[in-house]
């Protein structure tokens, strides 16, 4: 039985390269040795970490201003390491909270300078939205303003990214980086921890914009300092090499699959399938403004929790598995990301159909 892992992190891999990894598990490169057993030091495992930088960068059309930074410490390493690096902007910073992720951004921030809320997450008829950023609502003083484009907890989506004037935009992209195409220019940071679209955990990505690099507290761990990572091409200390590895074999799926404008028109036809399952059948529920529904993380409920328990079981019965919704919100989430194939979105919606006519 074919199985559709539909977890939210760490999240299912791309088969293809699962089977690539598999297949150099004990010998890469003919060198009889795992690539996680080579010194990051050699000249074979530092020609990887360049190869893996230049296909993201080609990927996103990442500008030369901009660094990348392969670092330790997933998405919330990042939630301190932001205002740690951007500290000396300014005292406080800027924050949309649209969920459960940002709300932690926003709390772990705090413990660095004054994080200061601007808005949040509304609810208008049942349906919750989350309001649009003008220059005007942002302290032209905050160090910088954050939020996170996709809440991979509540499925809320921002696909308009804030106007803040001169004020650097940091985004927390860990659940939908690589989905579609996305303007660089328009942020300051974008960070995303690695195993959701990206790798396995433990790994985060850092997108900075150079002239950002200068504004560190003095007490910033230098493994977490950006200028130093970036002096260091992510090797001041060792990086996480095997997770490395596994990134850049996914960026060269990304790239094999035609790339982010490709793969953004896969997402939206799963996306839209299974909101459509959930919109058609009188029986889903899904409590998310059409404008801000996740293409990522769908959450939807049944009419009555009762039934949770058997949805799951029977899910997994036919293969689909790790559906069950985050603790703080219940209910159900089916995340999506790029490596579930479309048949894995068919095969889910084909039993949604099936258990509401059997439930209703
Ligand atoms: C998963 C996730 C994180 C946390 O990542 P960790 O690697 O567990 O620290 C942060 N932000 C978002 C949006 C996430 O989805």
């Amino acid at each position: 039985m074919t199985i559709y892992n539909f977890c939210a992190g760490p999240a299912m891999l791309p088969a293809d390269v699962m089977q690539q990894a598999q297949k150099e598990m004990l010998d890469w490169q003919g060198l009889g040795r795992s690539v996680m057993e080579i010194s990051h030091r050699s000249k074979e495992y530092i020609a990887l970490a360049e190869q893996a930088e230049q296909d993201l960068r080609d990927l996103l059309a990442i500008p030369d201003n901009y660094k990348v930074l392969f670092s330790h410490g997933g998405g919330r390493g990042q939630f301190a390491a932001v205002p740690m690096n951007l500290r000396g902007r300014g005292e406080t910073a800027d924050f949309l909270t649209t969920g459960s992720w940002s709300q932690d951004a926003f709390d772990e921030a705090s413990k660095y300078l004054s994080s200061h809320l601007v808005s949040k997450t509304a609810v208008k008829e049942g349906l919750s939205f989350v309001p649009s950023i003008t220059a005007d609502m942002v302290n032209p003083k905050a160090a910088y303003f954050h939020y996170c484009s996709n809440e991979t907890v509540d499925g809320i989506e921002v696909s308009d990214v804030p106007e803040t004037g001169e004020v650097p935009v940091v985004v927390d992209m860990s659940s939908n980086i690589l989905s579609k195409p996305l303007d660089i220019s328009k942020f300051g940071v974008i960070y995303a921890g690695a195993q959701k679209n990206i790798g396995p955990s433990g790994l985060a990505v850092v997108i900075v914009r150079d002239d950002l690099l200068d504004y560190a507290m003095t007490e910033t761990p230098s493994f977490m300092h950006y200028q130093t990572i970036a002096k260091f091409n992510s090797m001041y200390n060792t990086p996480p090499t095997y997770s490395w590895y596994l990134a850049g074999l996914v960026f060269k799926w990304l790239k094999a699959q035609g790339g982010l404008e490709k793969i953004a028109a896969v997402n939206t036809q799963k996306a839209e399938l299974l909101y459509q399952c959930i919109d058609e059948s009188d029986f889903y529920i899904n409590k998310v403004h059409p404008d801000f529904r996740s293409k990522m993380n769908v959450t939807f409920h049944l009419p009555n929790t009762d039934l949770d328990g058997v949805f799951l079981q029977e899910a997994e019965a036919e293969g689909l598995v790790a559906l069950k919704g985050h603790r703080k919100v219940g209910g159900m989430r089916a995340s999506i990301y790029n490596a579930m194939p479309l048949e894995g979105v068919v095969a889910l919606t084909n039993f949604m159909g099936d258990f509401a006519r059997r439930n209703k």
